[in-house]
């Protein structure tokens, strides 16, 4: 077959012109092809070259991979159109993701059913003229050509540059770090919270905004993507309610379409958990929202649960079936230890039908579990053994008692299943645990609040300090409701808006936790001004938030 005749992303060899690219570009990883010195990486987990703290000297060229023998594929357009993510990092580590897609729009990305060698690189400055670490890797179409790579061997407390190359094609830059070493006394942490993005509500006006700010992470609440099939006020899901893998994989390229998310991904490392509506709304466990057939309901959420993985910087293995552990811990030293749950997979069903309004009966004492028993008993274990000075109980869903005395009762959130939010509670206060904090989100709207040691009593003491995120984008501009001026006289309330679209931008320090609910002018431009609405803080050894002057 003649040069005319190839196919696109027919491969050939190359490395010529390679060598020439990896000359121009600052001579951090060569990326001359599979086959050089570089450890051949995979995507589920294997490390690269060890980090040496100098440009690496393979001089070796070959454009054959030595493993597999595949030759470097040639793409007739940038496949990195999904951009690029850090996630989930170590002291050591920290996974570099990305997805290889020349179309989002078709499930399969446009891309040949075979595995495509990525070379990667990691340096210390934006320039790539440190290059620490490199390797290759395979994007493999059983996982959508994800890359998932474990980046080992790195410094603490440090931070660092990243990009893929495939053939001519080098990936957008991204900036990532390292947590601090276990054993450090770090003096500062700050992150950013965010959940509830609906696309289809808004622009993701928060984001330039975000990436302004000086932030070591970003946590990210759930509702991620939303399934429904809506158009909304300023653009649509444009294809039907997800159900199938590669429907799941085509709602999940819509999104990382949106450029001012995928600079947010490069601007620091994401931690991430999910929430409903990245299978479907208000499921519970293995019960479906609308009570589908259980194979089929559960097929489904299998399908979700892959194309979630494959779309985000997780240090997990890939999902096998409809199960899949995402529950995890990360610590920043002995400064803050976060707990990251799901309280989706193993939940209980929703008592009362799940219908927010008044409380049927019962509803008190029911005895559903939201984490289930073995998360619920990993995460006391894990407090107990904490030596962190702040503990994040860090979840989607609404902690704080908001049921005015069960004349209003969101059957979803913590709420609905109050013997297992007591449980939660009555660990703290026996414990004393000081310092907790719970960092939900869901309702759509930005709140701050104490936390009392029995949620039905509020004249008990407080114990610990709630700060529900409110949405990105979901439920767009609306005006605001009179409903705020009453919640905000509740007295453990200390700050709620239920009408601004926002992030929240944390400062933790070993003496004070300072928490700015960021609020948008409005989403529906691309752009728009933000405004940090309320300043509030929490002093170590004094539960709840300080009183405002
Ligand atoms: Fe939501
Ligand atoms: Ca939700």
């Amino acid at each position: 077959m003649s040069t005319s005749e190839r196919r696109p992303w027919q491969t050939r060899r190359h490395f010529l012109l390679q060598v020439l690219a990896a000359a121009a570009a600052g001579g951090c990883g060569n990326g001359v092809g599979p086959g050089d010195e570089g450890d051949e990486s995979s995507g589920d987990g294997s490390s690269g070259d060890a980090p040496t703290g100098d440009a690496p000297t393979s001089g070796e060229t070959g454009t054959t991979d030595a493993t597999t023998g595949s030759p470097e594929p040639v793409l007739p357009s940038d496949p990195f159109t999904l951009g690029i993510a850090s996630g989930d990092p170590l002291p050591d580590s920290v996974i570099l993701w990305t997805r290889l897609a020349l179309d989002p729009t078709i499930a399969g990305g446009g891309l040949p059913d075979e595995v495509l060698s990525v070379f990667w690189e990691i340096a210390t400055d934006e320039a790539f003229t440190v290059c620490v670490l490199s390797g290759f890797a395979d994007a493999d179409p059983k996982f959508a050509h994800s890359l998932h790579i474990d980046a080992q061997g790195l410094l603490p407390d440090t931070w660092y540059f990243y990009r893929f190359k495939i053939g001519e094609w080098t990936s957008p830059v991204g900036r990532t770090r390292t947590l601090p070493a276990a054993d450090s006394s770090p003096e500062r942490l700050r992150f950013a919270t965010v959940c509830c993005q609906d696309y289809t509500d808004g622009y993701y006006t928060g984001y330039p905004h975000l990436v302004q700010e000086d932030i070591d992470l970003v946590a990210f609440l759930g509702d991620y993507i939303y399934e429904n099939a809506a158009t909304g006020p300023v653009r649509s899901h444009a294809n039907p309610e997800p159900t199938t893998l590669d429907e799941y994989r085509v709602r999940h390229a819509l999104y990382k379409g949106d450029a001012d998310l995928r600079a947010a991904h490069a601007k620091c490392p994401w931690v991430m958990i999910w929430d409903d509506h990245e299978v479907e709304n208000d499921y519970a466990g293995d019960i479906s929202q609308d009570d589908a057939p259980k194979d089929a309901w559960l097929a489904r959420r299998a399908a979700a649960y892959q194309a979630y993985y494959e779309h985000m910087p997780l240090r997990l293995p890939p999902p096998e079936g409809p199960d899949y552990k995402i529950y995890r811990a990360m610590k920043w030293g002995d400064l803050a230890e976060f707990w990251l749950l799901d309280t989706r997979q193993y939940r209980s069903d929703q008592n009362c039908n799940d219908e927010p309004g008044a409380g049927c009966e019962g509803w008190e004492t029911y005895d559903g579990t939201l984490l289930g028993d073995e998360q619920e008993q990993w995460l006391k274990d894990g407090m107990r053994a904490s030596v962190a000075t702040w503990k994040l109980i860090t979840q989607q869903i609404v902690f704080s008692t908001v049921s005015f005395g069960g004349s209003l009762v969101n059957f979803d959130q913590w709420d609905g299943y109050p013997l297992a939010r007591q449980r939660i509670l009555d660990f703290i206060h026996d414990e004393q645990l000081a310092n907790v904090v719970v960092i939900s989100g869901d309702l759509h709207v930005g709140g701050l609040g104490d936390l009392a040691a029995i949620a039905s009593d509020t004249d008990s003491p407080t114990i610990a300090a709630e700060i529900v995120t409110t949405s990105l984008t979901s439920e767009g501009n609306i005006p605001a409701e009179t409903v705020e001026a009453l919640i905000v006289q509740v007295p453990r309330i200390k700050y709620f808006n239920a009408h601004s679209r926002g992030y929240v931008s944390h400062e933790i320090t070993p003496a004070l936790y300072t928490v700015r609910c960021v609020i948008m002018a409005t989403v529906f431009e691309p752009m728009a001004d933000a405004t940090v609405e309320a300043e509030f803080f929490i002093d170590a050894g004094t539960p709840g938030f300080r009183p405002q002057p």
